[in-house]
């Protein structure tokens, strides 16, 4: 817990401890009795109505629905003093246009997720998903612990918003390819809808990254006017169908190690909350997140064994060098990237130390125990 949220529950215990002291003595003290201190719980507590727009389809597999859950949880934890309605993308506004509709505060919360907003502040791209980067324990771990949430809170804070993780939905897979890539120079002159950084870094290895709506990408695989798609992972991937257009699955997902999702709030709305509701919803927020990634690793292991067994995709890993050639491309395009503007430069700075110490801690334990369970 932070430690203005800790400031903000001792502050409504203070506050909830001096309404009793006024209800049992009230005859003596009646006039320091007769407003409720700041920050108190009104006799009947206020029903707030908030409005939550997302980026994705209504109902979309966890990522929707995690969504919903958010909602529902929040009502739940509140006693059903906060009522959150979710939209779906385009319900209220479009799929790109959360951002600022929660920002004017159009609605007071948006789920989607932050290298959506690299248009609006480069910085944001750090806190979802950087090739080569963080995974989802690390990224909770630097958000939480390693200060990666007060700078995300410095990048929102201009927006009017205050961000929140989601969710995450750890490792993504590589993508599914038309041809076996076997070396390097497989990677030049493969059109690949691969968006954000790890299309910068398609790029720089030859590669043309391909930008698509989710709508057009299984046709334009199928119909050979891409050679390649990442979406996610296997149980996503499963259910958009994409074995049906090609069988070569490749793993690991470089590009997108961890990506974790956001929800963010309108600055103002939150602030209207007495600060018990403020602790529920980021309380909400913290459960929501953990939940996310549990749902995503427990169906995508179900779902990998359907397309192996069931539908006959081949599964490939990219080759030593290939990830090599990747990885050392991905270090220069993020710190070009990060070079670009002071405020991603800051970030950048945390992110790259948090990792550098992971990658140590991580090789004698994570990585040092799930080599051992594979022998
Ligand atoms: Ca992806």
């Amino acid at each position: 817990m932070k430690r203005r949220d800790i400031v903000k529950v001792l502050g409504l215990g203070v506050a909830a401890a001096g309404l009793a002291a006024c209800t049992e003595e009230k005859e003596t003290v009646a006039a320091d009795c007769a407003q409720p201190a700041a920050g108190a719980m009104p006799d009947k507590p206020e029903t707030v109505e908030w409005k939550m727009v997302t980026a994705w389809p209504k109902n979309f597999p966890v990522l929707g629905t995690g969504a919903n859950e958010l909602a529902e949880l929040i009502g739940q934890m509140s006693g059903g003093r906060i009522k959150v309605k979710v939209y779906g993308a385009n319900e209220l506004v479009g799929a790109l246009e959360i951002f600022d509709a929660v920002s004017r505060g159009t609605a007071e919360m948006g789920h989607g997720a932050s290298y959506y907003w690299k248009g609006k502040t480069r910085a944001a791209q750090f806190f979802s998903a950087v090739p080569f980067g963080l995974t989802a324990q690390e990224m909770n771990a630097w958000l939480y612990q390693g200060g990666g949430m007060e700078l995300w809170e410095e990048v929102y804070a201009e927006f009017n918003l205050i961000p929140g993780a989601a969710g995450n939905t750890g490792v993504q897979m590589g993508g599914w390819f038309n041809r076996e890539i076997n070396n390097v120079e497989d990677l030049k002159g493969l059109k690949m809808r691969i968006p954000g950084l790890g299309g910068e870094v398609l790029k720089r290895a030859g590669g043309t990254p391909v930008l698509l709506s989710g709508g057009e990408i299984f046709s334009s695989l199928q119909s050979g006017a891409i050679d390649a798609t990442e979406w996610v992972g296997p149980y996503n991937d499963l259910a958009f169908g994409l074995h049906k257009a090609t069988k070569f699955y490749y793993y690991p997902g470089w590009h997108e190690p961890g990506t974790a999702q956001e929800c963010f709030i309108n600055k103002d709305a939150f602030e209207k909350l007495p600060a018990d509701l403020q602790l529920i919803v980021r309380s909400a927020l913290r459960i929501a997140n953990q939940n996310m990634l549990a749902d995503f690793t427990a169906k995508n292991n179900q779902a990998l064994q359907q397309l192996v067994n069931d539908e006959g995709v081949q599964l490939r890993q990219f080759p030593d060098d290939v990830l090599k050639e990747l990885r050392s491309l991905s270090a220069e395009v993020v710190a070009e990237e990060a070079a670009k503007d002071p405020l991603s430069q800051k970030v950048y700075d945390s992110f790259v130390k948090f990792r550098e110490e992971s990658i140590k801690w991580h090789a004698i334990s994570e990585q040092a125990y799930l080599n051992a369970r594979s022998m």
